[in-house]
């Protein structure tokens, strides 16, 4: 698998990882809050309706009712919205903590804050009692008690006389309670700083303790509500009309639906308006509500992701440090250092990069000291040689003669070439030799080889012959391809005996151009064969030595000619004689490929 595609997988594992548990986090915990959100709302909903219900009960009306829904949305951690029965928004616990208002659920509740009669006396005799006073013996109180009532009946015990114990009579003088309470907290509020709410639910609504804070306001209170009969006939009219007879009043059960009715109407006037609740989740969640849970998560997920990424840093660079340290060694000399290869990514072939680099320089490495070996050794010989004549010169052990100065002067020549050689050598092996390839006649060149070997060849007795019918071209360093001749010929001249016919061939074969050079001399035996283009390899060291050969020449020619794209075989015999074939890509002509 590539290192792009395996850092993508890897990259993308721990993002899904990440993605995957962040997700099932949220989820869990939204479903977390939901729940609990729901919980909380039907454990608190009553709660909630009591308190706000109570709340415009007490007070009459909804100012400063912000503060208790901002306290009830602390402690039930709930979404509180108040509206009016038009949908209008009163108030908003999001809004009022400063939040964006979060959703409310569609379905509301009722807040109902107006006052209910409490439980009324039952109806006593129906006969008028003696309990009924002058004062109240006036025609029209007959039919509609309540109207005159004073200050000390609101307050005092309830009347039990037919008329004013009357169930639709106590119902108004309730009304009148709350009614006169609502005006009197007020007053309380306005001169004393008190909060304007009654102190009790039902009837008589204030408290004894309440009433006794200002008798002053008492008095105005009570004076206000009494004094409006307008209020009373009100009351009594609904009344009247609900039940279609004025007389069946008086103890009458039948009219238990009417006097509820008659009495909400009534004090609908002093009482707050209905109201609708809804509820909801809160509008945002802070870091405290998060939870420890989601904390822990949150906290598990981060250190996941460190070491997800960790392991794939690792992962991902354990190929590189492993390269790293290969070269280090290498650096310091290891050449036999070798990284295991595993797969075919980047960096796969990277590390088969590196080791085929470390083999070549290995390879460079023991080519170098062979050579330094293989010199050393060849130097060796003839610079003793030197030394020893030298020596017994100095010692007068040697005459000196022409013959002895020729011949260390021969071997310092000798030394002189196979200096110029290696270092032919060592630059065509490094590519350093810098041919310069043009269209070149093979048999032009080889004739030129011939000539200049001709006065040699007479010279050892050998017939030289050439065979070079027409222009056989190649793309070649003609200067390299005439050492390669020069070599060949030498050879040829120097291997064969008196007598003996060395050919040259030019030609072409299946498109390359062919050279051979063919002589009837001493020939290589076939276990030398293979060793002939090697350095320094010579069959017979003695004779060649003698003979003034460097050891060098083959292995220069195998490489000038590998390196122009041909190759170079031998075939020999002994006692028969030596074929040396070059074979070179031949040219269709001057100039042309
Ligand atoms: P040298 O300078 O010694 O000739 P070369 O590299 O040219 O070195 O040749 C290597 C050896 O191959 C020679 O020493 C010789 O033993 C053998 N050799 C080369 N050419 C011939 C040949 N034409 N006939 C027989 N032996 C040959």
């Amino acid at each position: 698998m590539s290192f792009r595609v395996r850092i993508f997988l890897l990259v993308m594992l721990v993002a899904l990882s990440a993605i995957g548990a962040t997700a099932w986090l949220t989820l869990n915990l939204a479903s977390r809050e939901v729940s609990d959100a729901l919980e909380a709302q039907s454990r608190h909903r009553a709660e909630i309706v009591e308190q706000i219900q109570r709340y415009g009960l007490r007070h009459g009306n909804w100012p400063g009712v912000n503060r208790l829904v901002t306290q009830l949305s602390d402690s039930t951690h709930l979404h509180i919205q108040l509206q009016t029965a038009e949908g209008q928004v009163l108030v908003d616990s999001d809004t009022e903590a400063h939040r964006t208002a979060g959703a409310v659920q569609a379905i509301g509740y009722d807040i109902n804050p107006r006052p209910a009669p409490g439980e009324l006396y039952p109806a006593p005799a129906a006969t008028p009692g003696p309990s009924a006073g002058p004062a109240r013996a006036s025609p029209s109180s007959v039919i509609r008690p309540g109207l005159d009532l004073v200050p000390r009946d609101l307050y005092g015990p309830a009347p039990t006389d037919v008329l004013y114990g009357s169930r639709a009579a106590l119902a108004v003088r309730q009304a009148a309670q709350y009614r006169t309470g609502l005006v009197y907290v007020r007053c309380l509020h306005a001169s004393l700083g008190a909060e304007p709410a009654l102190g009790l639910d039902q009837a008589p609504y204030l408290t004894p303790q309440q009433r006794a804070l200002s008798p002053t306001c008492l008095e105005q209170a009570t004076a206000k509500v009494l004094g409006d009969k307008a209020w009373f006939t009100s009351y009594w009219d609904y009344l009247d009309n609900c039940i279609g007879a004025p007389r069946r009043l008086v103890g009458d059960p039948l009219g238990s639906k009417c006097i509820e009715a008659a009495y909400a109407d009534t004090v609908v006037t002093s009482s707050a308006v209905p109201l609708r609740l809804h509820l909801g989740a809160r509008g945002t969640v802070d870091i405290a509500d998060f939870g420890r849970p989601a904390l822990i998560g949150a906290a598990g997920l981060v250190v996941v992701a460190l070491i997800g990424t960790f392991l794939i840093a690792r992962q991902v660079s354990r190929p590189v440090r492993r390269l790293t340290g290969a070269s280090q060694m290498l650096a310091a000399g290891m050449l036999d250092v070798r990284v295991r290869i595993k797969g075919e990514s980047e960096l796969a072939r990277l590390a088969a990069s590196f080791n085929s680099m470390a083999s070549a320089l290995e390879l460079s490495e023991e080519r170098q000291r062979r050579l330094i070996a293989d010199v050393a050794h060849e130097m060796r010989t003839p610079l003793s040689n030197l030394r020893g004549y030298l020596e017994a010169l100095s010692d007068g052990v040697v005459d000196p003669s022409p013959e002895l100065f020729a011949s260390l002067h021969e071997e310092t020549l000798l030394q002189g070439r196979i200096l110029d050689d290696l270092q032919v050598l060592a630059l065509a092996e490094a590519g350093d030799l810098g041919y310069t390839r043009t269209p070149a006649d093979l048999a032009e060149l080889a004739s030129a080889a011939v000539t200049a070997h001709r006065a040699r060849a007479a010279e050892a007795g050998l017939e030289l012959v050439l065979e070079a019918p027409a222009p056989v071209w190649v793309e070649a360093d003609q200067d390299r391809l005439r050492q390669v001749l020069g070599n060949l010929l030498s050879n040829a001249i120097r291997y064969t005996d008196r007598d003996g016919r060395v050919v040259v061939r030019v030609g072409r074969e299946d498109g390359e151009a062919v050279l051979t050079v063919r002589d009837t001399g001493v020939g290589i035996a076939a276990g030398d064969l293979p060793h002939v283009f090697e350095r320094f390899w010579r069959a017979d060291p003695a004779r060649q030595r003698a003979t003034g050969g460097t050891g060098l020449g083959l292995t220069i020619a195998h490489r000038i000619v590998t390196d122009h794209g041909g190759r170079i075989e031998v075939a020999s015999q002994p006692h028969m004689g030596t074929t040396f074939t070059v074979r070179l890509p031949a040219l269709s002509g001057p100039g042309r490929s």
